[in-house]
């Protein structure tokens, strides 16, 4: 049996990889060709501007598009206007909303996409999985894989450090969701794929590795994170489904989602949760050698931090084993109102309140 595996052609972190575009292969690929660019509408339109300065000439047409938000009739807009004017090429321009509009529209149009994150607040920078907006609820969609994906470090360095706690938050998450897998593949509910979940394992380890240097290198860390996140992405495509890379702590982050105001964001969500499913996992023994990196990270350790009151984040372990027909440590507790509050207790102590700062807002 074969399957097809989709991965990026081209894959470019550097410094000034904006103003350099015109010495990527991605800029030989555009020539006379027709480029749809889709944005946000703040800071990610500079961007734009900026991609669109060094394109002009190369192409030979190009289509601005401003994405607020990824919801279903935002993206269906979006759509006309692509099968009005089919470009070549689509290049998704921005944090998270607009980089998932832009696999949409792809892989509805059959259109290859290039993104330009800007900035690395979860693994969708590179991933099979979009989440757009259905009923107002957030919902996960399959998607082609994109062509290409260009980095500006500087661009990555001016973002708030909120998006980067995020985008380290989703990948810390790959140990819990492998953890996950293996007691689903011990309990015969799932095959592993071996290749796959060295991926995952690796993407996160090759992070920490960094982290555990003694001197932190700013710079090293942030382009380890966005390696890594894109590796995540790729293991998720090699698996065919987001499990090497989503875990009973996604389903928490979805509860927050779906019943409690979805008030931050997804990798937030996901850190916060991973300190709940590491619980479940392995009791104390595996929460505690994470929070010292939780405080090297700055990484949110407890729920109120985030904006949820105790009654919510009871609702959201109380709904998460719901959330998705997927096999988690989750399967193997049978957790009652009494036992949730007292582990509540035990991972969100009081002490661990207001240490995260959440500032700076969506580059979305
Ligand atoms: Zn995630």
């Amino acid at each position: 049996m074969t399957k097809k595996v989709h991965i990026p052609i081209k894959l470019t972190i550097e410094h000034r990889a904006i103003p350099h575009l015109f010495k990527n292969e991605v800029y030989e690929w555009i020539k006379d060709q027709k480029v749809a660019l889709v944005s946000g509408s703040g800071k990610t339109r500079q961007v734009t501007d900026q991609i669109i300065d060094v394109i002009n000439e190369q192409a030979s047409g190009i289509q601005v598009m401003t994405c607020k938000e990824n919801s279903l009739d935002a993206i269906n807009d979006l759509e006309r206007r692509v099968l009005e004017d089919p470009p070549d090429m689509i290049f998704g321009v921005g944090g998270g909303k607009a980089l998932d509009v832009s696999k949409v529209l792809g892989t509805r149009s059959n259109v290859p996409v290039v993104l330009f994150p800007t900035a690395v607040s979860s693994d969708a920078i590179c991933s099979p999985v979009a989440v757009i907006k259905m009923l107002n609820k957030s919902t996960s969609i399959g998607v082609k894989m994109p062509q290409a994906v260009v980095i500006d470090l500087d661009l990555l360095a001016s973002c708030p450090p909120r998006m980067m706690s995020a985008g380290i938050g989703d990948l810390l998450s790959n140990k819990s969701a492998l953890f996950d897998w293996n007691l689903a593949h011990r309990a015969g509910k799932e095959e592993m794929n071996t290749f796959a979940r060295l991926m995952a394992d690796n993407a996160a380890d090759s992070f920490l590795n960094v982290l555990n240097r003694e001197e932190i290198d700013q710079s090293r860390l942030m382009k380890t994170a966005a390696e890594s996140l894109i590796m995540s992405g790729i293991a998720m495509s090699i698996a065919g489904s987001s499990r090497p890379c989503s875990g009973s702590e996604h389903l928490i982050s979805h509860a927050l989602d779906y019943h409690c105001g979805a008030k931050a964001l997804h990798g937030e969500q996901v850190a916060i949760g991973v300190l709940f499913a590491q619980y479940l996992q392995g009791k104390r023994d595996h929460v505690e050698p994470l929070l010292p990196y939780y405080e090297k990270l700055g990484l949110p350790t407890h729920y109120s931090d985030l904006g949820y009151t105790r009654e919510e984040m009871h609702r959201a372990i109380r709904k998460a084993p719901s959330m998705r027909n997927r096999y988690t440590v989750f399967n193997e507790w049978d957790l009652t109102d009494e036992t949730i509050d007292k582990m509540l207790d035990d991972v969100y102590p009081d002490h661990a309140k207001n240490r995260y700062q959440q500032t700076g807002s969506s580059a979305g």
